[in-house]
């Protein structure tokens, strides 16, 4: 017998449930507005377990991902992510194209745009922690030729600019940077810098939270490891931990950093199904 399972978040009512393929419920809980808090952790993972009990017996363990993916609730994906660990642990295939990384997990192969992920990581750490980079002083100063409007989006944010480690001037009609942070490549500073004006100008630059949200993501973008260049294993290993245990999902911009294919869909292709 086949089983499906699975965790349904928010709205009017959360169902946490695990039935067969038919539709028969073999073990199902109904609660009202999912909120964590009320429905109790620990009652929460014992249900998290009595449904990874019947996907052991069964080998049907990709079906719980699955469900879990619909979840938005981080706490929830994460607490899921673990009990599927004990069921169904992960194992990094490879990378291929020196961008994406290959996970296989019961059924399911998993591939991680391994910048967009880690990306991520470094956002939400920074927003979280804070972002205080150490800054250096340009041996020549990077001159960005900008277009007007570039000019004034950063100009109007001198003050964030300059508390995230970056000392820009006015020199004629292009800026000129004297300080950077430290992780920014001198030679990457112009490109940065104009990426950044990008996004404020597309944002719009009257809202202070969500300026400091761009200059984060420019910089947690410039932090991370880049598609197309090698990176170390244990680089990559700790992307895919971050991803396989449901941490992150989708990058600063939105795009998703994980794409799935089921052994279903592989058979469909090669038309053995
Ligand atoms: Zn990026």
């Amino acid at each position: 017998m086949r089983f499906a399972a699975g965790v349904d978040g928010g709205g009017t009512r959360t169902t946490v449930e695990c039935r067969t393929m038919e539709g028969a419920a073999l073990c199902r809980e109904v609660f009202g507005p999912f909120n964590l808090n009320s429905v109790g952790e620990e009652r929460f993972t014992a249900l998290l377990e009595e449904i990874a009990g019947f996907l052991e017996k069964t080998g049907e363990c990709a079906a719980l991902c699955i469900g879990a993916a619909g979840v938005s609730n981080p706490r929830v994906r994460e607490l899921t992510a673990r009990v599927m660990d004990g069921v169904c642990p992960w194992r990094l295939a490879g990378e291929v194209l020196n961008t994406y990384i290959i996970v296989e997990q019961g059924e399911t192969v998993y591939f991680i745009d391994k910048h967009a992920a880690h990306e991520r990581m470094n956002f939400d750490r920074m927003k979280a922690e804070g972002y205080t980079p150490m800054s250096q002083t340009l041996l020549t100063p990077a001159i960005c030729r900008l277009s007007p409007g570039q000019r004034d989006a950063l100009l109007g944010q001198r003050e964030l600019l300059e508390e995230f480690g970056f000392e820009v001037d006015e020199l004629g009609a292009d800026l000129a940077v004297r300080r950077a942070p430290d992780h920014v490549d001198a030679a990457d500073v112009p490109a940065a810098l104009e990426e950044l004006a990008q996004r404020l100008l597309s944002t719009g630059t009257a809202d202070p939270s969500a300026a400091r949200d761009e200059l984060l993501h420019t910089m947690a973008c410039k932090a991370a490891i880049k598609g197309g260049w090698h990176s170390a294993p244990q680089e990559l290993e700790r992307v895919v931990q971050a991803v396989m245990s449901g941490q992150v999902r989708y990058c600063p911009h939105g795009r998703p950093v994980a794409i799935e294919l089921t052994k279903k869909e592989l058979e469909k292709q090669f038309k053995r199904a």
